[in-house]
């Protein structure tokens, strides 16, 4: 009796999880892909090629971990039925999609995991499947478990990195009765590491989104270019940090801690010291990888991890750069990051002035309106995951799912 599992996605992610849980034979892997022609691509690759997981070791050797998914499909009946447990494994802003075309077939007792589920993710879930969701349980964790990237479409990704640990939360709907703990089985699809560590609320989970990281740093690049001066070259993201950029950055991570520390004195036995400032979290997660941990800037411009990414820039006439504010960096990372936390800080009665001046910037170079002054009711609201979208009125309901 195989573990139904189904991956919602076609990216790197999406490859990883799929080649560790087809190797597992306890698993029956279905792969879920709706992205233009991503389903027919793969399953073609897959008719003469395995699909190869290689890890690459910290001695610089690597192992291979071969292995053919049972299904790739676009068709969402065939994928869903039956399935035990399913991840999204995608950006944010394509979680919506897939709620909507999944949710027909889930059925009683299914474990919903979003890997990681980006801020909102829990709000979306519920609202999308309805009283579905009172027999699921809804899992989300705070980052992706590895850092991979996909060599060769369909037959070959990278895991160049395993994190050590991941903070994942659950949320269970009144009558669910998963027969595992939601935990352990998703522990058995990852394999030994990154090792689950639950996190005591969903909403904690949600305020550590990381998120938070491009969009401080884009507005203090940014907010001062003049577009008639274009640049000869991308600069470097991370490795050119300024002191502004940092600061921002930390003050936006202090909002997210305000937020939680007010919440807990708000909503009695709720824990949120899992909330931790970005420069710890930096220092945990990347211990070995930074030169030099003096401040959060040297953190970010001596981080191994970073090398070498540049800002996303789009060429102008003339071949100079301007930048590319369509990237995820503001276009996925506003709606689907600043902007939830902003309305759970409002929900918690919480100012947030360093989010809001950098929200405010943000929607202008989308052209969107969210916030107006410091309040969230702008008319495009409704292309965000803000708990405000989804009904939510008071902090206590946010408990009350
Ligand atoms: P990815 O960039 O590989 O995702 C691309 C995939 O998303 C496509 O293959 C397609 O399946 C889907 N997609 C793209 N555009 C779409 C559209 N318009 N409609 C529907 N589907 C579309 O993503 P990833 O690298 O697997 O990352 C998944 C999540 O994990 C993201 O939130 C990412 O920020 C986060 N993350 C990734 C890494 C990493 O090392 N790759 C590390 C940390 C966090």
């Amino acid at each position: 009796d195989r573990t139904k599992v189904l991956i919602c996605g076609g990216g790197n992610g999406a490859h990883c999880l799929a080649g560790l849980s087809a190797s597992n034979p306890e698993n029956e892997t279905h792969v879920l892909t709706l992205f233009a022609d991503e389903a027919e691509r793969w399953t073609k690759v897959l008719q003469s090629n395995d699909l190869t997981v290689t890890i690459v070791k910290n001695d610089g050797g690597s192992e291979e971990i071969k292995s053919k998914p049972t299904l790739i499909t676009k068709n969402p009946k065939e994928a869903v039925t039956g399935a035990e447990i399913i991840f999204l494994i995608v950006p944010a802003f394509a979680h919506e999609q897939y709620f909507r075309e999944i949710s027909p077939f889930i059925g009683d007792n299914t474990l919903i995991v979003g890997l990681p589920g980006q801020a909102g993710f829990e709000f979306q879930c519920l609202h999308m499947l309805g009283e579905k969701a009172k027999h699921c349980t809804i899992m989300s964790t705070e980052s992706l478990p590895w850092a991979c990237r996909i060599l060769e479409f369909g037959r070959l990704v990278q895991i160049l990195g395993f994190k050590e640990t991941l903070g994942a939360s659950k949320l269970q709907g009144s009558i669910s009765n998963l027969k595992q703990s939601p935990f352990e089985s998703v522990q058995k699809v990852l394999g030994p590491k990154p090792v689950l560590r639950e996190i005591q609320n969903y909403i904690a989970v949600n305020l550590m989104a990381k998120s938070i990281i491009h969009p401080p740093l884009m507005y203090g690049k940014w907010s001062a270019f003049n577009e008639a001066a274009p640049l000869k070259e991308k600069p470097l993201f991370y490795q050119g940090v300024d002191e502004k950029q940092a600061s921002l950055l930390s003050s936006v991570s202090n909002e997210c801690i305000a937020i939680g520390k007010a919440i807990e004195k708000q909503i009695p036995g709720i824990d949120m010291s899992e909330v931790i400032h970005i420069l710890d979290w930096f220092l945990t997660y990347y211990a070995d990888q930074i030169t030099d941990k003096s401040n959060l800037m040297t953190t970010m411009q001596t981080n191994k991890a970073y090398d070498g990414l540049l800002h996303p820039m789009k060429q102008v006439d003339g071949g100079q750069f301007v930048p590319d504010f369509s990237y995820r960096y503001t276009a996925e990372d506003v709606p689907f990051g600043l902007v939830v936390l902003k309305g759970i800080g409002q929900l918690a009665g919480v100012d947030t002035p360093v989010m809001d001046e950098i929200i405010t910037w943000a929607q202008g170079k989308l052209n969107q309106e969210y916030l107006v002054g410091s309040e969230l009711s702008g008319k495009d609201l409704p292309k965000t995951r803000a708990p405000q979208r989804f009904g939510f009125k008071t902090l206590q309901q946010l408990f009350d799912v």
